[in-house]
């Protein structure tokens, strides 16, 4: 416990002398009237005795009375230290040059849990380090801790540690060394403060990371020095620039001039304000060269004398939502392979010109082109070979149309906008640019491409008014410059109107047409060349109530344009087998499928179906495809074709020669005989070629192990030649026109019949 202890006689000051002056004279005068009272003469030396006498009473009665004001005071002062010091928070001890302990308060005891009785006034160091291992609060070495204690002390120099006691108190200890000696210890309970600043730690940690990882640019400038004092993670990424080339600089060591004037000028902005400021839109350039579109929010954080000390900067970065939505409006018109306007913007440019046109009383033409043999180059080659090839295409039109509008409105279809001005001729010049910029090879991954233009053309306004009319009788002229002659322009003609009109109510018929009985099969014979019918081929008629027969070369499309085609393919396959499955003779029967057959349903499924329903059994029914079949979804044509080959069937390429790619697909799949289009076998009289191709086609088919077949011999000459060259089968007006099977009934073996003379004779 605190005692405080102080010299007397310290505290004397001029008030207590004259005091005693006073009274000692008082005295003085009160001895001299006591001597003259017993008549004692007032010689000198008794007035010095009564002086004296005087004096030392006085002085004695003063010296009394001052002692007890000085006690007093001292009390009261030791009070208010000993309050003081025991209502510190912090524990305290001091030691006396001996290393004893002379003074303590109650605070110190208690933090350590220190038993009263091993604390006492003059224990040592060591006695109390003692007191505090047995009451668990002491977790350090004692030695070490002793030793370190002295060597800062014999220095004179605090020593000053922080102690983690057990039950989780943190402790701050300061030994100070005193002047003559000894040293005074505080113990301070830091436990709260040390939890506070963790949390403040943590709190400033986790804000850090959040400025740092928030995906705003983020800076903070230091005022008025405009110095760089922050910046996150997004914002380096955003300048291209690390962190520590930044912090400590101003903008103009940083940007380039004319980037740092700008940046100054909005910062100059805002000190000038003092308050939030959003700079918009602007362009700056990044120390690496890159430019970017920013919009940016500055806000001032206030210091304690209420003026902005630092200036928070949120750099929004527009650059990536500018070029997405550049991006968006340009993929909204362009098509994203060729980067040609698409049909958007062909439909924009339509109305735009037609409008202008109408003002101007003028006219413009539209033309619509169609890349030739495009979708076989695309399934031979593959998409990449189709891509390359429709970017060169759309290369080469681009450069043909000198400036005419060119715009890409489907796969290989391409469509022109000619500027108004004198027609029809401006359409026929572009139209003949076109075409002859197609008179070369082009050359994609080293294949040799050749590709024609096929081009329809419409004027304004004779040939439609309005965009709609326009183009629909613009594509009316492109459809028949295909169907008649690829590689052709024609222009529109009202006929083609009615022709189109016509055409759509034909195929308006055909819906009705199976269930009106309207459809038949006639039966071509297909024999061995030796002259023995072998089977069959069925091919379809149609028998329009006010048309006639329709050929099939006429109702087949329409029927596959309008899906038609698959009940009339159900209807085929049924009627077909189930004619074949009725004959006497085991005859074989070849029927005709059509790619979208292949396309739509299960056609495995329903081959398979029809054979149990009719009977036929599978070996005699052979199925005719086209090269069509497998242009498209090649994978998938390829599949149904193994499905209905492993039913049993055999499949037969028809119109061998045609094609693009004859030679392609019969590596691709095993056919069990290839047909040569009759437009050879027609031409063998006429052309050498023709010869030489069907020459090659027999030795092809006998390579392959596969029979080959001749289309449309219609003459001995033609049989003779492919007799000699070993032909296996024959099929023409020569053994037999396509007619209903009653007049074969004798060669299916329902009734005897003489054999054809002119075939044996023949053969
Ligand atoms: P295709 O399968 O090549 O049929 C042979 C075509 O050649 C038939 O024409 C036939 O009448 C004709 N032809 C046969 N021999 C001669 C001849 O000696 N001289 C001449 N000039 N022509 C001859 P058609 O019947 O007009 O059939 C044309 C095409 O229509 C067929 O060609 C076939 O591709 C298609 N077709 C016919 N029937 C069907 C069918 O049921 N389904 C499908 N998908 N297509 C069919
Ligand atoms: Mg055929
Ligand atoms: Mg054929």
């Amino acid at each position: 416990m605190f005692r405080l202890r102080k010299n007397l006689g310290e505290d004397s000051d001029w008030r207590i002398s004259s005091l005693a002056g006073l009274l000692g004279f008082a005295l003085t005068a009160a001895a001299m009237e006591i001597v003259s009272a017993y008549s004692v003469p007032l010689t000198t030396s008794s007035i010095i005795l009564s002086a004296v006498i005087g004096s030392l009473l006085g002085m004695s009665l003063v010296a009394q009375r001052s002692a007890l004001c000085v006690r007093h005071k001292l009390h009261e002062q030791n009070k208010w230290l000993d309050g003081a010091i025991n209502n510190m928070i912090q524990g305290l001890c001091m030691f006396n040059a001996q290393n004893r302990l002379m003074v303590w308060n109650e605070r110190y005891r208690a933090m350590y849990n220190i038993d009263p009785r091993s604390i006492w006034r003059g224990c040592t160091v060591q006695d109390l380090l003692g007191a505090r291992i047995a009451a668990g609060t002491f977790p350090l070495n004692p030695e070490r801790y002793e030793a370190q204690l002295r060597a800062a002390l014999k220095q004179d120099k605090p020593f000053t540690h922080t102690v983690d006691l057990s039950d989780g108190r943190t402790v701050a200890v300061v030994n100070q060394p005193m002047q003559g000696g000894g040293w005074v210890a505080t113990h301070e309970d830091i436990t709260e403060r040390r939890r506070a600043e963790r949390e403040l730690d943590r709190t400033r940690t986790f804000l850090d990371t959040i400025i740092n990882n928030v995906p705003s640019n983020i800076i903070v400038k230091e005022l008025p020095s405009l110095r760089y004092l922050l910046i996150n993670k997004a914002g380096e990424k955003h300048f291209d620039l690390p962190r520590e080339n930044m912090i400590g600089r101003t903008t103009a060591e940083i940007f380039s001039k004319g980037t740092a004037d700008l940046i100054h000028q909005h910062d100059l902005e805002f000190l000038r304000s003092g308050r939030e400021i959003i700079s918009g839109e602007h362009a700056i350039i990044t120390p690496t060269g890159n430019t970017r579109i920013v919009t940016t929010t500055r806000l001032p954080v206030m210091g304690e004398d209420g003026r902005p000390q630092y200036m928070i900067v949120v750099i929004d970065d527009l650059t990536e939502r500018k070029r997405h939505e550049q991006r968006i409006v340009h993929m909204a018109h362009h098509d994203s392979l060729t980067e040609l306007p698409n049909r958007a913007a062909f439909n924009e440019c339509i109305g735009a010109t037609l409008e202008l046109a109408a003002r101007a009383g003028e006219s413009f033409a539209v033309l619509c082109v169609d890349l030739d043999r495009f979708k076989e180059v695309n399934d031979v080659f593959g998409y990449s070979v189709g891509d390359a090839l429709l970017c060169e295409a759309a290369r080469r039109l681009e450069t043909a149309c000198q400036g005419a509008f060119l715009a890409r409105v489907g796969g290989d279809e391409f469509s022109i906008i000619t500027p108004t001005g004198l027609q029809p001729a401006t359409a026929v010049i572009l139209a003949e640019q076109l075409v002859a910029a197609f008179d070369s090879d082009i050359d994609i991954e080293g294949h040799p491409l050749r590709v024609g233009l096929t081009i329809g053309v419409g004027i304004y306004p004779q040939d439609g008014a309005d965009a709609a009319t326009l183009i629909a009788n613009t594509d009316a002229a492109l459809s028949r410059a295909k169907s008649e002659a690829r590689g052709s322009i024609r222009f529109f003609e009202t006929s083609m109107d009615h022709q189109l009109r016509e055409k759509r109510a034909l195929q308006q018929d055909l819906r009705n047409a199976i269930m009106r009985d309207e459809i038949a099969l006639h039966y071509q014979p297909q024999a061995h060349i030796a002259g023995d019918i072998t089977g069959f081929e069925a091919l379809v008629r149609w028998h329009h109530p006010r048309h006639g027969l329709v050929p099939p070369t006429t109702f087949i499309p329409l029927a596959e344009e309008s899906g038609i085609i698959i009940a009339l393919g159900e209807w085929v396959l049924r009627s077909a087998c189930r004619e074949a499955a009725s004959w006497p003779r085991p005859l074989s029967i070849a029927i005709n499928l059509s790619p979208v057959q292949f396309q739509h349903g299960d056609l495995p499924s329903l081959v398979h179906q029809i054979l149990l329903e009719t009977g036929l059994p599978p070996a005699r029914l052979e199925l005719e495809i086209t090269e069509g079949v497998l242009i498209g979804d090649f994978t998938r044509a390829v599949a149904i074709l193994r499905r209905l080959k492993n039913l049993g069937v055999r499949i037969a390429m028809d119109d061998f020669g045609t094609g693009y790619s004859s030679l392609s697909y019969l590596q691709s799949f095993p056919f069990d005989k290839i047909k040569i289009d009759r437009s050879f076998i027609a031409s063998l009289n006429q052309s050498q070629q023709a010869a030489t191709i069907i020459r090659a086609v027999i030795a092809l088919g006998r390579g392959l192990d596969l029979p080959v077949v001749a289309e449309g011999v219609e003459t001995e000459e033609q049989l003779k030649f492919l007799a000699s060259e070993s032909c296996d089968e024959i099929q023409g007006y020569l053994i037999g026109r396509p007619t209903p099977i009653a007049d074969y009934a004798d060669v299916v073996g329902r009734a005897p019949a003489p054999w054809p003379k002119d075939l044996a004779a023949a053969s």
